[in-house]
């Protein structure tokens, strides 16, 4: 259903430094429902196709490679005004610059290393849970 879903990607460093159990329950504590989710890792091509609206950018080429150097976590959760709410509990794109308690400023390292994905619009968030899941693979 649009505009109750958003998709959330735990990337490769906060996944490294031991960081899925406590976003995931961070996310849980915030009453979003988790309604898919997977482990897995990108390949480049599968990296450079999720993040084609950057394509243009001068972080593009880093990020493509940051973000299939590693096992993520992908899922889609779900509450209601979903986009708004998760980019509010993860903070802007720069940890340094996240409030305290925000996802990004506890399990962020750096700008592009900033822990976690979230969608910025319903739209994004439509095709990019299409990215990751089928309608088989949704509960
Ligand atoms: P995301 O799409 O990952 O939720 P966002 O919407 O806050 O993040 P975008 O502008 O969509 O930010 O950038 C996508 C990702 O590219 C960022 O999350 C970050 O990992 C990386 N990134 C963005 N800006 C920079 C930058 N100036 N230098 C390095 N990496 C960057
Ligand atoms: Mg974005």
């Amino acid at each position: 259903m649009i505009g109750n879903k958003t998709l959330t990607i735990i990337k490769p460093m906060a996944v490294k430094k031991g960081f899925i159990g406590p976003i995931l329950t961070k996310i849980n504590e915030a009453g979003f429902r988790i309604s898919a989710m997977k482990y897995l890792q990108l390949t480049v091509e599968e990296a450079k196709a999720f993040y084609d609206e950057h394509r243009l950018k001068p972080f593009y080429d880093d990020l493509v490679a940051f973000m299939s150097s590693g096992p993520i976590v992908v899922a889609i959760i779900e509450k209601e005004n979903a986009v708004e709410e998760y980019r509010h509990l993860i903070g802007p794109t720069d940890p340094a610059k996240a409030p305290e308690g925000s996802i990004r400023r506890l399990y962020g390292t750096n700008l592009q290393q900033n822990g976690v994905h979230g969608s910025d619009s319903d739209i994004s968030a439509e095709r990019e849970c299409n990215f990751f899941f089928s309608a088989l693979e949704r509960y």
